[in-house]
């Protein structure tokens, strides 16, 4: 096993290669495409940053387009609107006290559009074209804009660490053919528990001009740096996600086929080594990724750790026992979340399970089963503590795992029912057939709806398919109480 390590201190991510031929199936092209080229400028104040974007969108659907939808989330940081954080998490998410981003929109059209109304939803930007938009054609669609970032330790945000840009951008909503409308936009306005972000799979190509000797990372390998400019690009991702710091260092390793780069304060390299195992371990058990480069950026964090596509946040506060377990959980979501889509608002359980059941994987895989199975009970004593003590106060705690986000009552809830519930049924239905037998149905279905996107029907049938009652056993062990 070839294992070499490679510290870089205060430099530009180091550039990857670029490798696409892991997935049977790619992106079907039967809706909009969006390719984004975004170019981003950070000042040295590092609270503002300006963005000028092109979104070229390409309707493959058969039914023309008159209006598009752009969901654009630092309007959910400007606290004209909902909290952005759970209550409870709010001292996490603002110690430095609660303030406001903003942002200044310069631009927002483009040759085909009549008009563009900004934000008069929350978090919801609303283009109508000049005409309809046909299969086959395409349309650019302009912004330039500039973000005042809010002071946070939130995905979104800077604080005495980093700059979090993730979904600094107008992203286009994803669309779907239903009976009432050939073209529905999913638009979801920002919520505060679970992750917001139901989104197709598009291009990007990302130039990054900041100070020199800041250390930079983005979720598309980088391809030129020149002139003072870093060009990140990459077909296929689910998002596009960009870590600045004037004080991070980045270590670089590399084993076997991928690539790991850690953003941290010089005391996290060794979280590399849980990435690395990660990726071998679930590439072997699901299916390969079409970018072996892969970042973990350690940074003051309000939760243990968010996913995004090739990369993911983890809190620098966590125990190294903590750190690997959060670490094979935002490595899982490579496959359950960027690779299958999932609507993480109506159906958040639907990637969760997968990845606290993956987490379970790791930690076997490693030879750890004691540890897995410590984990397992724990999954189980959260949700009966939950139970019980809501039952000891008269309340109903159903922990109905098929609720979306908005339905739980508040973040406890939320947690027991979709960590744990469904941790716990995903791990009864692989206990139906073998752990093997299991993550061959798994790899069945991410390289179906590889770079695609599976509603809950089409993660059961998957399951069928693979194995007869499969799908049906984790759908009843999903919907049972344990307790
Ligand atoms: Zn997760």
């Amino acid at each position: 096993m070839k294992f070499f390590v490679l510290t870089v201190t205060v430099l530009l991510m180091l550039s990857s290669v670029f490798i696409f031929t892991s997935c049977e199936s790619v992106s079907a092209q039967e809706n909009l495409h969006a390719d984004y080229n975004i170019t981003v400028d950070v000042d040295d104040a590092e609270n503002k940053v300006s963005v000028s974007q092109t979104t070229r969108i390409t309707n493959y659907s058969d039914s023309p387009v008159k209006n598009l939808v752009f969901a654009f989330y630092p309007d959910a940081f400007t606290l004209k609107n909902p909290l952005p954080v759970d209550p409870s998490m709010l001292s996490a998410a603002y110690p430095y006290g609660i303030n406001a981003g903003g942002y200044v929109f310069y631009q927002a059209n483009g040759n085909d559009v009549e008009s563009a109304t900004i934000c008069k939803t929350p978090c919801k930007i609303e283009i109508e074209l000049l005409s309809p938009l046909k299969n086959g054609d395409s349309t650019d669609i302009n912004f330039d804009f500039d973000l005042t970032l809010p002071l946070n330790n939130a995905r979104y945000g800077y604080n005495d660490f980093s700059i979090n840009l993730t979904f600094f951008y107008p992203v286009l909503c994803r669309s779907v053919s239903d009976d009432v409308d050939p073209t529905r936009f999913v638009f979801y306005e920002y919520e505060s528990t679970g992750d917001p972000f139901v989104f197709d799979c598009a291009d990007y190509e990302l130039t990054l001009n900041c100070p020199r000797d800041w250390a930079a990372i983005c979720s598309a390998p980088e391809i030129k740096s020149q002139d003072g400019k870093t060009i990140f690009k990459a077909d296929g991702l689910r998002d596009i996600a960009l870590f600045m710091s004037p004080v991070a260092q980045i270590s670089t390793i590399t084993q076997n086929d991928y690539t790991v780069n850690v953003m941290h304060d010089g005391t996290r390299e060794y979280a590399a080594g849980y990435a690395l195992d990660a990726l071998q371990i679930f590439s072997d058990a699901f299916c390969e990724l079409p970018v072996k480069t892969y970042s973990l950026i350690f940074t003051p964090f309000m939760t243990s750790g968010a996913e995004f596509s090739n990369a993911a946040v983890i809190c620098n506060s966590l125990s190294f026992t903590q750190t690997e377990k959060v670490v094979a959980h935002e490595v899982a979501h490579q496959w359950w979340y960027y690779l299958v889509g999932s609507d993480q608002v109506a159906a958040p359980w639907q990637d969760e399970s997968l990845a606290q059941w993956s987490t379970l994987l790791y930690f076997d895989k490693k030879n750890m089963r004691p540890y897995a199975d410590a984990l397992r009970n724990q999954y189980h004593i959260s949700y009966t503590d939950y139970v019980s003590s809501q039952r000891a106060l008269g309340e109903t705690a159903s922990c109905d795992v098929f609720r979306a986000t908005t339905d739980y009552r508040d973040y406890t809830d939320y947690y027991v029912t979709v960590y744990c519930k469904a941790a716990i049924a995903a791990d009864i239905a692989a206990k139906s057939v073998t752990t093997d037998v299991f993550c061959k149905a798994l790899s069945a279905y991410a390289k179906q709806y590889c770079l695609d996107f599976a509603e809950t029907e089409d993660l059961f049938k998957s399951l069928d398919d693979s194995v007869k009652g499969l799908g049906g056993a984790l759908k009843s062990s999903l919907s049972v109480s344990f307790y």
